[in-house]
């Protein structure tokens, strides 16, 4: 499997640090406002990139932060009247919410950064006692970057390049600083902001510090994958491999990912442009399976245009292959005979070389477009060789395979059966009496059935209770 790797701008055969499993941090959202759908892009895209890994075998510990301290909240909360934990425990569970629309997986951990303010305090204690940071006299506490010589390696960009840059970019505040590339790390608190008591004053963390720790405390100090829009490789992920590495003396992160910017009618999306949307507004609209498949259509590190037209082509590309499938679903139970035909056996082999292609596009840095087109190969093979003259295996093999594909990347093509209150009533009648008869596999086996359709039970102490998950 080959990934391009922001670091070397190469693509690299992606060699984990430990056999089998995957250390993964994708810099998440900060909580202010509902996510918008360029939020949307690094979401589906990392999501895919750990369900192919898994696809392929791997154990993937995959951590996604949730930044819950920032100016953009305080604000908004001021407007608003309420704390700012208030307005980001809104927007995490809205966000939440989101992510389950477009089918992306709830990440291993997803810390918040005022849960880690004692890890961050520790670490920035440690680069002072290194020599690496340093406080001034207001409490605020700087980086001092050009201690670090890798810095730059990330953005490839050059110290004395940076210094001129800016030099013509002074803004108050800065003359305290030794040098004006280095960074804050932690800053004295203002009236009305939420704040924590520190060595050097009462006050808050700098974002970069959040991300270097919940990435140590969470997956280790070196992963093999971090990843994130490509807005952050410079300064955020620069700053975060030089507080990493200057801490921890290790490699922080073996790959660097990075998605590019999704435009809206080939502009760039800003609120003061009015061309914002969020991941809400195009819910009322499309099932957000169509917003993924969009995001799919496109390598990730191109950039995407969002667009009316766009949408509905992928809404028409995603309906064609939910039809392959209702089609086999159809044929599956229709078939002349339940097993398979002499002649079937071949066209199995010819089916499996659609799914050869697949990974071949996967493996090639996530080609998520060449993955679809062999998807759609496999569509209208299914559309030409599954007649009524099939057996049922050989429909149901097709089917297995489609959705199997489809499922990497995280598109659902099989309707979930609603299953109905009065029917797991039943079922849950029926689990007591198999209990009561000591009959403990048939109980298992009906807990494990609702648990497919997704209704987790519950025994109490005033009997069975269950919700749908
Ligand atoms: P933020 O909440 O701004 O920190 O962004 C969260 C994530 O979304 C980061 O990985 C950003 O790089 C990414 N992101 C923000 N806007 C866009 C966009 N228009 N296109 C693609 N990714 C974006
Ligand atoms: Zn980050």
């Amino acid at each position: 499997m080959k990934l391009f790797n922001t670091l070397t701008r190469k693509k690299e055969e992606f060699v984990p640090l430990e056999e089998g499993k995957v250390k993964m941090y994708v810099c998440g959202p900060t909580v202010y406002n509902l996510i918008h759908i360029g939020n949307a892009r690094p979401m589906i895209v990392f999501d895919t990139v750990r369900r192919y890994m898994e696809y392929k075998g791997y154990e993937v510990s995959y951590v996604s932060n949730f930044t819950d301290v920032d100016d953009k909240i305080i604000k908004k909360a001021i407007e608003e009247g309420v704390s700012a934990e208030e307005i980001s425990s809104r927007y995490i569970e809205e966000c939440k919410r989101d992510m389950e629309g477009m089918n992306v997986r709830p990440a291993t951990v997803h810390p918040l950064a005022t849960q880690e303010i004692d890890g961050m305090i520790e670490m920035i204690q440690t680069l002072m006692e290194k020599g690496y940071a340093y406080a001034a006299q207001d409490g605020t506490v700087y980086f001092r970057v050009k201690k670090f010589k890798e810095y730059g390696k990330l953005s490839h960009k050059n110290l004395d390049d940076l210094q001129s840059g800016f030099r013509s970019l002074q803004v108050s505040g800065e003359e305290q600083k030794e040098d004006s590339l280095d960074f804050v790390l932690w800053k004295p608190k203002k009236d009305g902001e939420p704040s924590w008591p520190s060595p050097w004053c009462d006050g808050r963390p700098g974002w970069h510090i959040e991300c270097s720790v919940m990435s140590k405390k969470y997956l280790g100090e070196e992963i093999d994958i971090h990843a994130g829009g490509e807005d952050l490789v410079f300064p955020h992920h620069e700053n975060e491999i030089a507080q990493s590495e200057c801490c921890n003396g290790k490699i922080f992160a073996r790959y660097w990912m990075h998605n590019a910017f999704l435009n809206i009618d080939n502009r760039k999306m800003s609120k003061s442009l009015g061309n914002f949307r969020t991941v809400r507004e195009i819910s009322q609209q499309y099932d957000l399976q169509v917003l993924r498949f969009f995001m799919l259509n496109a390598h990730y590190r191109s950039p995407l245009n969002f667009s009316a037209d766009l949408m509905e082509a992928s809404k028409n590309a995603l309906e064609r292959i939910l039809e392959g499938v209702r089609r086999l679903e159809d044929r599956r139970k229709k078939g002349v005979q339940a097993e398979l035909l002499e002649e079937e056996y071949l066209l199995i082999k010819e089916a499996e070389n659609f799914t050869v292609k697949f990974e071949e596009a996967m493996d090639d840095d996530f080609n998520t477009a060449d993955a679809l087109a062999a998807i759609f190969e496999l569509v209208k093979f299914a559309n030409t060789k599954v007649t009524e003259k099939s057996s049922c295996a050989f429909a149901e093999n097709i089917l297995n395979q489609l959705v199997k594909l489809n499922n990497v990347l995280g598109l659902e093509v099989i309707q979930k059966e609603e299953i109905l209150d009065k029917e797991i009533e039943a079922l849950i009648e029926e689990r007591q009496e198999a209990r009561k008869a000591k009959n403990f596999a048939r109980a298992d086996e009906i807990r494990d059935e609702l648990l497919e359709k997704g209704i987790i039970l519950k025994d109490t102490r005033e009997g069975v209770k269950w919700k749908r998950a």
